[in-house]
Parts: C-alpha cells; sequence; structure tokens
C-alpha cells in the first residue's frame, strides 16, 4: 500500500521585495531571514527517509526566489518529490526559469492579480506590470516541452472580483493552462477592514482545519508552526533540525485528536480549512470560488432555482436550514456516486472495445483462448491507462 502523501510547505524565507494589496506584512512579528543549506539538508534528509512520498513547496510569508540557494533547494529533493514555487514573478528572468527548470521544478506558479496594469498594480503593491507580463510570457514559452507546469494563482478580493472573467481569458491566451482563484483570506484575523477581504467568519464547532493536517509549514529557522498564517510564531509545534519528523508528525496528529483551536484560528476565514481536499461536489475549491462571481455559461432554469429559494426559505422558517444543507449535500454525493459508476462502465466498455478490435485486427487466433488471452492483457493495464 502507498505511503500517504506528506506535504512540506518551506519558508526558503520570509523577505519580501513588495507589499501586496491583501498581505498584512506588517503584522509579520517572527525574526526574518532566509533558510540556510544546512536547515534545509538536515529537513530534507529527513522527510525523505521518512517517505518517499513526499512534496514541497516552496511559498509561506515571502519571496523564494530571494533566497540564492532556491535552485540548489529544488535540485536536492526533485528526483525523489514534487517540488513548486509560488513567486510574484518579479524575479522570474529567463535565467531563473531556466534555473529551476534545470534543477527539476515540477510546477512553477505566478501570483498574477489582473491582466490590466492599473489593477495588476495596485494589487501588487507597485510591481511593474509590463515587467511581470514580460516574465509570465518568458517562461511559458521556456518551459514548453519540459516537466515544469506553468500555472498562475489569482487572489479575488473586493478590488479582483469584478475581473475574473478577463483574468481568466488573458491567461488563458497567455498560455497558462492551470490558474487558480483563491478567496482572499485575513491571514489568521491580521488583516483587518472589509475594503481589501470580505470573506465571513466561520463556525468553528467541531473544528478541524485540513490545512493545518495536511500540510506541515516549515520556517525559514526549521521551526514547525500550525500553518502559514502564524505571524508571531507564538504557535511551535516543534522544531525539525533538533527533532525526528515522527515527533512532530505525532504531535501535530494529538492537536488534531483534541481538535485544539490555536489562537490564530479564531478569526480565520481561509477557506480551504475546510475544503484543502473536499468540496460538496467534489470540484475544486477555485471553481466555487470562480462561479460565485461569474456568469456560468449553463445556467440552472429559472423554475429550479425558484423552486430552491422557497423550499430553502420553509426550511429556514422551521429554523432547520443546516438539514436543508445536509440534504442537498447528501445528493450531490449520491450524484458524485453515480458518475463515478458510470465512468467504471464506460471504461470497461472501452476496454472490451480495444479487444475486439484486436480479434478483427487477427492480432490474435480466433480461438476462445485467445480472445480471453488478450482481454485480460487488456484489463490487467487498466490500473495504468
Ligand atoms: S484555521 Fe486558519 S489559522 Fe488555524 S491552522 Fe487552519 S489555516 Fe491556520
Amino acid at each position: 500500500m502507498e505511503t500517504p502523501l506528506l506535504h512540506i510547505e518551506i519558508e526558503a524565507t520570509n523577505y519580501c521585495n513588495t507589499r501586496c494589496l491583501h498581505c498584512p506584512r506588517e503584522a509579520l512579528t517572527r525574526p526574518l531571514g532566509k533558510m540556510d543549506w544546512d536547515t534545509y539538508q538536515t529537513i530534507m534528509d529527513k522527510v525523505m527517509e521518512y517517505t518517499p512520498n513526499f512534496c514541497v513547496v516552496f511559498s509561506g510569508f515571502g519571496e523564494p526566489l530571494l533566497n540564492p540557494y532556491i535552485y540548489d533547494f529544488v535540485k536536492y529533493v526533485s528526483q525523489k518529490g514534487r517540488t513548486s514555487i509560488i513567486t510574484n514573478a518579479a524575479a522570474l528572468t529567463p535565467t531563473n526559469v531556466q534555473r529551476l527548470s534545470e534543477a527539476g521544478l515540477a510546477q512553477l506558479t505566478v501570483s498574477f492579480n489582473g491582466t490590466e496594469k492599473t489593477l495588476y498594480e495596485l494589487m501588487m503593491g507597485g510591481l511593474e506590470f509590463e515587467r511581470a507580463q514580460k516574465h509570465l510570457e518568458s517562461a511559458v514559452a521556456l518551459t514548453n516541452g519540459t516537466q515544469t507546469v506553468i500555472s498562475a494563482n489569482v487572489s479575488v478580493t473586493e478590488q479582483t472580483k469584478d475581473h475574473l472573467l478577463t483574468i481568466k481569458n488573458d491567461l488563458e491566451r497567455a498560455g497558462i493552462e492551470q490558474i487558480y482563484f483563491s478567496k482572499c483570506h485575513n491571514r489568521g484575523g491580521t488583516l483587518q477592514g472589509d475594503n481589501i477581504c470580505t470573506t465571513p467568519i466561520p463556525l468553528l464547532e467541531g473544528h478541524h482545519c485540513q490545512i493545518f493536517t495536511d500540510i506541515m509549514f516549515v520556517t525559514w529557522t526549521g521551526q514547525v508552526l500550525p500553518c502559514y498564517h502564524d505571524m508571531t510564531g507564538m504557535n511551535v509545534i516543534g522544531d525539525l533540525r533538533v527533532e525526528p519528523i515522527e515527533a512532530i508528525l505525532c504531535r501535530k496528529k494529538e492537536i488534531a485528536a483534541a481538535s485544539k483551536v490555536f489562537s490564530i484560528c479564531h478569526g480565520c476565514n481561509d477557506l480551504y480549512q475546510f475544503a484543502h481536499t473536499q468540496t460538496p461536489d467534489g470540484r475544486p475549491l477555485s471553481d466555487w470560488v470562480f462561479d460565485l462571481y461569474t456568469d456560468r455559461e449553463t445556467r440552472i432554469s429559472e423554475e429550479v432555482v425558484a423552486l430552491s429559494k422557497w423550499l430553502f426559505a420553509m426550511y429556514m422558517q422551521e429554523g432547520s436550514s443546516d438539514r436543508f444543507f445536509e440534504a442537498l449535500t447528501r445528493h450531490i454525493e449520491c450524484q458524485n456516486q453515480e458518475i463515478e459508476a458510470l465512468n467504471t462502465k464506460i471504461q470497461t466498455l472501452q476496454l472490451k472495445d480495444k479487444a475486439l478490435m484486436a480479434v478483427r485486427e487477427n492480432r490474435i487466433g480466433r480461438s476462445a483462448a485467445g480472445v480471453r488471452k488478450i482481454c485480460s492483457s487488456l484489463f490487467s493495464k487498466k490500473g495504468s491507462e
């Protein structure tokens, strides 16, 4: 059985070359610095010894390309696990893209919060739009045909929410295949006011944060924090320089089992805490965020919408809105299961088709044993197709 994926987020540095509109950097009171080679090597040796199934994301609370070791960091692990970087693209020169790609980087995600000069520069703290655009274009061209996939992340704020369709179209035209829309959040309660971010604060009852359980966030000093929103570093869970990774993972499990809520969690509205891996209909959370602010191409009929609203009003009147959502979620889950079953049937039929084609092409004899042989060889390949 395959071991579960270990998702490590490494803060290569918490220095940054800009101050994005939706980033409350001034609240960062942890010491500033860059991860040194020894710290990185110690941590990653422990990770690689612990599991062959891991991925490393270089992001956190700074710009990873400001750490000169970043290319060596990627190279050190990219043959063994999946590597990914999130960057603001200011330092993403053609030379640097080439160095990252040659180091084996799997994914390069560019924060691109606007495809029009005024919006982009407002969102990205004054970084020059033309330069970013040029960097993005050359990154797409240089990584074409390599293992490095370029994607873009768009933060959905009060300023960007009405431009999502244009941004999506422009980025697709630029050759970006994966575009993520992330609803702006308040960084564990530090970004105040609703002129940038209006995401509601969720109820904390039964709190189980999927960011905490699924990701191990490591600061540039090697400390493990609950997540990248811990600006003060007041909730240290362990130190990967001096402790075995097993001890820290075990501590995290105990904290999750006890449903412990850190002080930063009380005001946190990061949607991924609930839906890092699961959404009501199984689509990525990014699609839900995009749908919230854009017109869908296929609209649900007006009668269905009116009936749903009427039913919802009825449930509300009885003080049972939770039951309404439970019923809806159950229904969606059933539909997903049906779709999955249909997909399996389709795959089986396709395999049968292939077998018949093979017989028709006389690749095997006409005997029943021969047909059985080719069928079983095709079906045994099913998992790899
Ligand atoms: S709830 Fe928010 S602040 Fe708390 S661990 Fe999860 S992501 Fe971090």
